[in-house]
């Protein structure tokens, strides 16, 4: 070859846009295109845009794979650059082509560096190839990230190993990723639904404040939760006699089953049926006065958790309830989707009576602004915040390996900021 370069310029038109708005299933793909060209990959880097578009880069020895995507015109602009004979970036091209689903597409290849136009320099290297080495770090160095975010905020985790769980379901996509600093993690379609590290935040103050409030729960119900972590919590009372959980989609339990064990634990409990269906179907269906505690374990008001944030939901958890029931949900952010935080808190109130709804705030330290909140309706209008016994609250998070819920951040739990309060027309 008479340069050192050979570039392709590729436009591909009429891609599948979901494949060009994923940013793990883009950078597989480029990963992959390269190593069937028989390149050899040293970094990927590669960034999601919000609302929508991709754009990353893939180094290898041979030089650098790049892609920039607009879904929106269902278009990839991708630069194939290859130096050496060892790899054909038409190899590449191909691959891509089925990748991004292309129903048409130009290629331009032009020479790079032509030798007729360049002279060698008499040129050495400064310092010897292993301390360049310590420089760049370890051969092959991923840096990916994981984001959850709206259109101002976002949070954002590491990854560096390949996804671990990845499937499609109908109603959504269900990922487990291995983290750097958060251990496994469960996402669903761009949420963290949890972690290895921090998932006890989440459910012990799921569960124990309105359990402990309850004081002996005997028929439970649970809307989601199909990781499994609030039924572990659940299970802990003595007092339970069933436990039944109602979650819409199976590919959640076997993906916490398969890599969230300490998650999963309770799908086996004998005191636990789980039910693979619409919560919001199951709570219109059921009998009145049969719960003492239901609790929502849903996602974001998104696909199929939109309806677990209606009036008519609940309404039907509201008539499920025995006259001294409780109902307790993951109750978004006072920081992050506030609407959605304080439209729930008003429909509760409308509800359960404004005097009967309690919201307490705990720290969820991968959602996104790390401050989330439990919202409950209690229907016999005993107040969470002091109407518990402290002694067994105490008695009970030392019997049991809780790593965030105790007596005094129970009560404490309940006492809100100032703008949370004038959020929720509570002064
Ligand atoms: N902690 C998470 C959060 O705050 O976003 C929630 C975790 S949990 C995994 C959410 C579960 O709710 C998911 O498994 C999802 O499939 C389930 N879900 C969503 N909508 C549902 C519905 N209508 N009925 C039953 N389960 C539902």
């Amino acid at each position: 070859m008479n340069s050192l370069g050979r570039h392709i310029l590729v436009e591909f038109i009429g891609c599948n846009p979901d494949i060009l708005n994923d940013v793990a299933v883009t950078e597989k793909g480029m990963i992959d295109a390269a190593t069937e060209a028989g390149a050899t990959v040293i970094q990927s880097s590669f960034h999601h845009f919000s609302p929508y578009g991709v754009s990353g880069v893939v180094v290898i020895q041979e030089s650098h794979l790049a892609i920039h995507t607009w879904p929106e015109y269902q278009y990839a602009a991708v630069d194939l650059f290859t130096c050496g004979t060892s790899v054909d970036p038409w190899v590449s091209f191909d691959f891509l082509r089925k990748v991004f689903q292309a129903q048409n597409y130009s290629a331009l290849e032009t020479y790079r560096g032509s030798l007729s136009l360049l002279q060698r320099a008499d040129y050495k290297v400064k310092g010897s190839r292993e301390a360049m080495e310590k420089k760049l770090g370890p051969q092959f160095q991923r840096s990916l990230w994981f984001t959850d975010k709206d259109q101002n905020q976002a949070l954002s985790l590491r990854y560096s190993k390949d996804i671990l769980f990845h499937k499609k379901s109908p109603f959504q996509t269900v990922r487990v990723y291995d983290t750097e600093a958060y251990g496994k993690m469960l996402a669903i379609d761009n949420m963290i639904m949890c972690t290895e590290k921090d998932e006890a935040h989440y459910h012990e103050m799921l569960v124990h404040p309105a359990l402990q409030t309850h004081g002996s729960p005997k028929n439970v119900l649970i809307i989601g939760g199909g990781d499994g972590g609030t039924a572990r919590e659940a299970l802990r009372y003595p007092s339970i006699e069933k436990v039944t959980m109602v979650e819409i989609d199976e590919v959640v339990v076997e993906a916490s089953k398969k890599f969230l064990p300490q998650l999963s634990t309770a799908f086996d409990h004998p005191k636990m049926e789980l039910k693979i269906g619409d919560g919001i179907e199951f709570v219109q269906k059921s009998k009145e006065a049969q719960y003492d505690v239901i609790i929502v374990d849903g996602s974001d008001p998104e696909g199929p958790a939109k309806g677990l944030f209606s009036t008519q939901f609940w309404k039907d958890c509201h008539r499920c309830l025995k006259p001294d029931g409780i109902v307790v949900t993951q109750g978004e952010s006072p920081m992050f989707h506030q609407g959605t935080f304080r439209d729930l808190n008003h429909c509760l109130k409308g509800i359960f009576g404004a005097e009967k709804v309690f919201t307490s705030l705990f720290h969820a330290t991968t959602y996104p602004t790390g401050m989330w909140s439990i919202q409950m309706g209690v229907k016999s209008g005993k107040n969470p915040a002091k109407d518990f016994s402290m002694d067994h609250a105490k008695s009970f998070s030392q019997a049991h390996p809780l790593k965030y819920y105790n007596a005094d951040l129970h009560a404490a739990s309940f006492q809100m900021p100032t703008f949370v309060k004038k959020l929720l027309n509570e002064i």
